[in-house]
Order: C-alpha cells, then structure tokens, then sequence
C-alpha cells in the first residue's frame, strides 16, 4: 500500500469550504468560550453527541462557569452526570476546576503545556481546546481525524499503536491550516463525524476529499482504517440485593478507587447466588430477612468488563454499619450508576409499594 500523505495538504482548502457550508451545529458552539468546548470535549469521550446535548445544556444551565463547577458538590455533580456514565470523567472535571481557580485565577489556561497538567485533560481535549481558543495550530487528534487521515493517505498501520498515532500526529501537525487551526480541527470532527463514516460505509459523493482521496481512488474504504482486533471482554456474574427495611431501602458507597469509584449503588455481591447463598450474605451483614425472592436479571457493558446481574428483594431486620437507608425521595437524589439502572427502577416501585401499604401517600 503506497502512503499518498500530501493529499492532506489538498484537503486543507476544500475542507474548510466544506465546514462553512456543512458544520454541525451544536450548543458548545453557540456562544463559544474555553469552557464549553472543555466541558463538551469530556462528555463527548465515549459519548454520542446526541447523548451528549440535553446534558450538556442542563449542566451548563446550573455550572456556567469554572467558579460554579468548583464550588459544586460531588454529590450533585454525579447527579447531574448520571447516566452519562465513565464518572472518572466528572470526577476529573472537578478537581481540574478547583485547579484552575486555585492555580489560574479561575479561568481556563491558554497553552497546551499548562492545558495538560490539568486532570482528565490529555492530547486530544488540550489541543481542541487550544486550537479553537488560542489560535495553537495543534492537530487535535481522535478517532474520526484518525480515519480521515487514514482513508485520504491510504496508510495501512494500526492505528490502535501509540507510535503510528504519533507518525498521524506528527503528519497533521503539516497539514493544518496555521491560521485557522481550530476550523481546521472541527471541520475534520465534522467530516469523520457526518461523511467519513466508521465501518466501511463513507459517504465519499459528499467529501471534498473525493476528487484525491486515496482510499477511495484504489477502492479500500471497506478496509482503512485498520485497527487490531480488540481483547475480549470479561464476564462477571453479580447478584444485586434490594433490602428494603421500614419502607427505606438499603444502598452503599463504593470504593475509593476502581470501577464506579465512591459511587453510590445497591449492596452486591460477585457471583449468581442461590437462595442459600443469599440468606448467608444476609446473615454476614447481620440482617436477617423476613422474605426473599429473586427480582429480575440486568446486563451491562463496560469497555473490559460486562456484568450479568441477578437480583434478590428481601424484607429485611437488623442493622449493617456498611448500608444506608433511603426513601424514595432521597434516592432519587442519588446518582446510581446507569449499570444498576434496572434495579433503580424496581427500587423505586418497591419503595413506592411500601409507602402505599403503610397509608403514608
Ligand atoms: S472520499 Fe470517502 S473515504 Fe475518502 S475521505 Fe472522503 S468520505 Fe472518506
């Protein structure tokens, strides 16, 4: 396969035609501040942008700057994020915040260098920010600029290797428009976003890229760009209680650190336990149930992991240091992860149940 890596110099001119004619148009760009586009670049990691755009503009209405997300609990932060999921990235928006007001006077640095030091912020989100606020011709380099480059120079390395993405970046560096780094930027998220499309489906009729595209000249957009096969996700087996005890129900911190770190959640367990199994967790706990029954099952997908949940309710006595006791009202305040999302809802209605049979309504 022949590299053909000056057709990204050909791309510069017709792309930023193209963006003026087809850019997306989306609520961080409305009102453009380094705030925003810091805020939307850590929602969109992992995210669709059609996920992304009520929570963002609900989390904009309530933290509209630096000093308000700084100041805000954590508590109400992961409420706010709930259902966006990958929480380390709300968690890094935090302390970044507080940094940015203890160290920068509250508003968000200007060069990639000092970008960097900030948490959750890497290559990708300091170079966007900076090409699109402070003029850094820096190639701010994701999936889809990977894909578009790829495709348009014909190269057939990994992309999933450190070092290729390097050469890419390095490629880009040339190729950006130096006076308009950041049109430049979007206008490539922009066609890899909406043209350039993933899994061998590109609509090349509509590229500015068409007439030189190398990919689509030599008939291997079905094959660029390449990425290694991914490592199979792991299976874990949980069993989920919901203990209810005088119409509250019982939830829990987890871990400081880990998946779902300092999350709230419904007590679980590794495993698909049996009844047997399930009264003797109890009894560790020091509860003693009054009525058992398996209530339902749940799948969720993390990136390396997936969790197949089995739930148990019980009626519950006795007293755990470990659980705290909510009512509906408080655990709707909660941000339980979307990965016990099923069980929220059945902790809803069994709460909702309780409350009705005690006459309390
Ligand atoms: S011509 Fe097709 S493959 Fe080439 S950059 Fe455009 S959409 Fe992608």
């Amino acid at each position: 396969m022949i590299e053909h890596w000056e057709n990204l110099d050909l791309l510069r001119e017709p792309l930023l035609d193209w963006y003026d004619a087809h850019r997306r148009i989306l609520p961080w760009r409305e009102e453009p501040s380094p705030y925003r586009t810091w805020v939307s670049e850590i929602m969109l990691q992992q995210t669709r942008v059609t996920a992304v755009i009520p929570y963002f503009t609900r989390f904009m209405a309530e933290l509209p700057d630096v000093r308000a997300l700084a100041a805000v609990s954590e508590e109400r932060l992961f409420k706010l994020w709930e259902g966006l999921g990958y929480y380390s990235r709300a968690r890094n928006l935090h302390r970044a915040a507080e940094r940015i007001v203890s160290d920068f006077g509250g508003t968000l640095p200007t060069t990639l260098a000092e970008l960097r030091t900030l948490p959750g912020v890497g290559d990708y989100t300091a170079s966007a920010i900076a090409s699109i606020h402070f003029g850094a011709a820096e190639p701010a380099v994701d999936g889809n600029l990977l894909r578009v480059a790829a495709r348009v120079a014909c190269c057939g390395d990994d992309i999933t290797d450190a070092k290729v993405r390097k050469r890419f970046r390095d490629r880009m560096s040339n190729a950006i428009d130096r006076d308009q780094p950041g049109k430049w930027n979007q206008a490539m998220m922009d066609l890899g976003a909406t043209v350039c499309l993933p899994n061998g489906s590109p609509l090349c009729g509509d590229c500015p890229a068409r007439g030189f595209c190398a990919a689509y000249r030599e008939r291997l957009t079905e094959v660029l760009p390449v990425r290694a096969e991914k490592r199979a996700r792991r299976a874990e087996e949980r069993t989920v209680f919901l203990l209810l005890s005088h119409g509250k129900i019982a939830v829990r911190q987890r871990p400081e650190k880990g998946l779902l770190a300092k999350l709230m959640e419904f007590p679980n367990v590794s495993g698909n336990l049996d009844e047997s199994a399930a009264r003797l967790i109890l009894a560790q706990w020091g509860l003693a149930p009054t009525s058992l029954a398996v209530c339902g099952t749940a799948k969720h997908v993390f990136t390396h992991i997936e969790w197949q949940m089995k739930g148990w309710r019980a009626e519950v006595s006795g007293c755990c240091d470990a659980l705290r006791w909510v009512d509906r009202a408080e655990l709707d305040a909660l941000a339980i992860p979307t990965a016990f999302q099923v069980f929220t809802a059945k902790a809803q209605n069994l709460l909702d149940d309780a409350r009705s049979n005690s006459g309390d309504k």
